[in-house]
């Protein structure tokens, strides 16, 4: 199986080439030439095996130069009993209330309490490997723009990994005081963290301008070095993430909740559009996916994408309550368009040029209507996202974070003007902890404490459930990372930070 990009048709490379490389040389994204289809025998032989067994039928469709035994190896170092609570490191949570079935697939079982720790305590596996194979002998520098819980998840997921070094960006106001305390404390010999100032989409830009540039890619190259990318364009970061929906499938057909072959809607909430893209992939591989409901908050670009054709990021950018998904630039929907289009990398190079030119493009109607019949999209701003908070708690004794409340709400809001009682597997993303101050203010009537810990404290004492470890343990960590710098300066701090300068 080979990968071509997505701006251009005649680029073609291996598993690893594209995992190592992260990006392609002009910009696109790399995406796989064909997919394996999935019969039903193949539905019911992932069922009768666990997740470890499911992720490695998967990757080994799709990763075609590694070996078994390299792909046996990344799985089971990756999805322990140890990083993610059980064996089943994306368990379901069903919630049933008049018409609505949800199966709430909890993805944030792992070291950071966020649904990344899926792909990114795998992706370093699959990296080093890829870089070997590919590259021999150089180091790879992976470099991360994170709205909050990439970053944590990346750093995490390459402390102390042999021949990598990693360093993180993100914008000063714009994470959570947890996710902020999670990286500034983050331990390894070969990880960095600033803040920039500016927002998620800055760090972003700033950081594809850096992987291309040529000057510096030149000095990474007199220094053995070599840049990749954590972030969800890697194929690295998406293909582990395909494997959850199915587990998810074999999961609700194993526990009575569907049966083999029934339809299933899929609601996720979305920023860079990685989390619904693995469960396009996953639909296209034969799981029968009906609809994709696409959950925005109040940065609702891809609402608006979804109902008018029209991309505009031109538009105010809000910071929110659910800071993973305060993004206008959702650079995963490229892939997406290249699909839709039939793999026009022509086509898609010029919307994209387009978008980074002007800041918006309008697909064809054919293009709009392939995506209609598949996508629904909806948004929910800070209000109504804590008033789910509060409703799923005070109903059904369910406590979710504040993005998969979004989630939560415009699932509703599809079944409010569609009536369509397919079950539905809301994807959630993040422990309700990592964002107590706004989770606990939905559902307690009691004044906020002040300090963050103390507000985890309070939020488990209201609604008796447990802190996820790997936070509590935050709260004596050495704080080693409180260095800021204008979105101007990234060249300059890598440079710096690799002694290279
Ligand atoms: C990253 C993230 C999202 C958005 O996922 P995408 O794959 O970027 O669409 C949603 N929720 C949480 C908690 C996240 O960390």
């Amino acid at each position: 199986m080979n990968y071509n990009s997505t701006r251009n048709n005649r680029t073609v490379v291996t598993a690893s080439q594209a995992i190592a490389q992260g990006i392609s040389e002009e910009g696109g994204l790399f995406v796989p030439q064909a997919l394996p289809k999935y019969d039903a025998d193949t539905l019911k032989a992932l069922a009768a095996t666990d997740y470890r067994g499911r992720a490695k039928k998967i990757f080994a469709d799709f990763l075609g130069d590694f070996t078994e035994q390299e792909i046996s190896e990344s799985v089971d170092a990756a999805y322990t009993a140890e990083k993610f609570g059980s064996d089943n490191p994306a368990p379901i949570s069903y919630i049933e209330s008049g018409e609505t079935k949800m199966a709430v697939l909890e993805l944030w079982h792992g070291p950071t309490c966020a649904f990344k720790d899926m792909a990114l305590q795998i992706l370093p596996h699959l990296l080093t490997k890829s870089v070997k194979k590919t590259y021999s002998g150089k180091e790879a520098v992976i470099l991360v723009a994170t709205s909050g819980d990439t970053g944590k998840a990346a750093l995490e997921g390459f402390k102390d990994v042999d021949g990598t070094k990693i360093m993180v960006f993100y914008p000063v106001n714009g994470v959570s005081p947890m996710q902020k305390r999670q990286m500034a404390t983050q331990k390894g010999s070969n990880v960095s963290v600033a803040a920039i100032e500016g927002n998620f989409d800055d760090a972003q830009t700033g950081v594809k301008q850096i992987f291309t540039n040529a000057g510096i890619k030149a000095k990474l190259a007199e220094n053995n070095m070599l840049f990749s990318s954590a972030n969800s364009i890697n194929w690295g970061r998406l293909l582990p993430q395909v494997v959850y929906y199915f587990s998810a499938y074999c999961d609700m057909v194993n526990e009575g909740k569907i049966t083999m072959g029934e339809g299933v809607n899929v609601v996720v909430p979305t920023g860079n559009f990685g989390n619904i893209l693995a469960s396009y992939y996953a639909m296209k591989m034969g799981l029968p996916v009906k609809k994709f409901i696409c959950a925005s908050n109040a940065n609702n670009v891809l609402t608006d994408f979804i109902r008018t054709g029209t991309y505009d990021k031109k538009r105010t950018f809000y910071t929110t309550i659910s800071p993973s998904m305060d993004i206008l630039v959702s650079s995963n929907l490229e892939r997406l368009l290249y699909h839709l289009t039939d793999g026009n990398a022509e086509k898609v190079a010029g919307w994209m040029k387009e978008l980074s030119a002007n800041g918006q493009y309008t697909v064809d109607e054919e293009v709009k209507e392939k995506l209609n019949a598949l996508f629904y999209g909806g948004f929910c701003d800070d209000v109504h996202t804590q008033e789910t908070i509060r409703t799923l708690y005070k109903e059904e004794n369910y406590l979710c974070d504040t993005h998969t409340a979004v989630a939560v709400n415009v699932y509703q809001q599809y079944f409010a003007e569609t009536g369509d009682t397919t079950p539905a597997i809301i994807a959630s993303t993040a422990s309700p902890y990592k964002f107590a101050a706004s989770v606990l203010e939905a559902v307690s009537e009691e004044a906020l404490p002040e300090d963050e810990f103390a507000m985890v404290e309070a939020l488990s004492a209201c609604t008796k459930t447990p802190i996820p470890a790997p936070l509590s343990a935050l709260r004596e960590a050495e704080v080693r990372f409180t260095f800021t710098c204008k979105v101007e300066e990234m060249p300059q701090t890598v440079l710096k930070n690799l002694s290279i300068n």
